[in-house]
């Protein structure tokens, strides 16, 4: 069932969301050849923390960590650990925060020092075909379309699209109904004022083909191509999506 969130709700989230950019800023400037994933992890915590927002993902159907720390051929679900960036590796950082019982959900791959020309270009276009679903998010339109838009922007672009996991709805709960795949399987459902949508497309360089890493939790490209990934938490308004984070 879909959950249509009131303009008070929204307020929440708004608020909830202000403190995910925040966390994500923080992380950008902080990557860099040399740091761990852990202490990325730990620099998360603490602007969460301090913000008054907590971390969604952590213990999240066990999951061991405040966020998700995905480099190079992993895709999604990275568990911050020991692993020491390198200049040219991608990282991706997708984190969660909670408050006053609400969720936002938000992701950006950024690169660690300098890296190759793909590399830059799988992150602009995973970025670009975000940006591309978002401007198909409007009430009266379909979940089909913002699906088909992101499909279709990446796909011209010569990379492939995930298509085992996908964006989702957020608020109440961390992942609530619908579903938001980022490849066309259908119409879906007609998008109304109120819901709040996380929009995330998954980007490989190769194949779109996953496969699980040995710790159960970190999904890889099959091939072991690059992949970035981009997320934001929007609601849909009478006019053009809000970006709430
Ligand atoms: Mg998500």
């Amino acid at each position: 069932m879909i959950i249509v969130k009131s303009p008070d709700e929204i307020d929440i989230m708004r608020r909830c969301g202000r403190i995910l950019v925040a966390v994500l800023n923080k992380l950008r400037i902080e990557v860099k050849p040399g740091i761990t994933t852990r202490e990325l992890d730990s620099i998360a915590i603490h602007e969460m923390e301090a913000r008054g927002g907590e971390p969604s993902f952590k213990n999240y159907q066990g999951f061991p960590a405040n966020i998700c720390v995905s480099v190079n051929d992993e895709i999604v679900h990275g568990i911050p650990g020991e692993r020491v960036l390198q200049d040219g590796d991608i990282v991706s950082l997708d984190a969660g925060v909670k408050l006053n019982g609400f969720h936002t959900d938000a992701a950006i791959t950024v690169s660690v020092g300098k890296v190759s020309q793909k590399a830059k270009e799988l992150i602009s276009v995973t970025e670009g075909s975000l940006q591309a679903g978002i401007a198909q998010a409007n009430c009266g339109a379909y979940l089909g379309d913002i699906s088909a838009a992101i499909q279709g922007y990446v796909e011209s672009k010569g990379f492939s699209i995930v298509r085992e996991y996908t964006g989702h709805g957020v608020g109440r709960e961390l992942h609530e109904d619908p579903q938001i795949p980022n490849f066309v399987v259908g119409k879906g459902t007609l998008l109304r004022k109120g819901m709040t949508l996380a929009i995330e497309p998954m980007v490989n360089a190769g194949g779109w083909q996953t496969k699980l890493a040995a710790n159960r939790w970190a999904v890889l490209t099959a091939d072991g191509s690059l992949s970035a990934h981009f997320e934001h938490t929007i609601a849909i308004t009478d006019n053009k999506a809000e970006i709430l984070a």
